[in-house]
């Protein structure tokens, strides 16, 4: 599968997104260079991560009632270390 550049981001971390590294359940992490990747601090790698509250059938209204902000911004304008 070839590795796909992100372009965009949520403007708050995984972790803000319940989303935890699938390999130390760690949440150290920050949305991966690469497409459907995190980057974790403490592995040093670039891992899928779990779903967070991405997994559910219904998250963005989840979302919403949790008041967890979906707005995107550009990769490169990320407001938080991406690494
Ligand atoms: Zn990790």
């Amino acid at each position: 599968m070839k590795k796909k550049k992100r372009t965009w981001i949520y403007i708050l971390p995984p972790a803000a997104y319940d989303i935890e590294c699938d390999r130390c359940k760690g949440s150290n992490l920050a949305w991966s260079e690469w497409a459907h990747k995190i980057w974790c601090f403490d592995c040093e790698k670039d891992t899928p991560g779990t779903d967070g509250i991405f997994d559910g059938p219904i998250p963005y209204e989840v979302a919403k009632m949790r008041k967890i902000p979906l707005e995107q911004t550009e990769y490169s304008m990320a407001p938080y270390p991406t690494k």
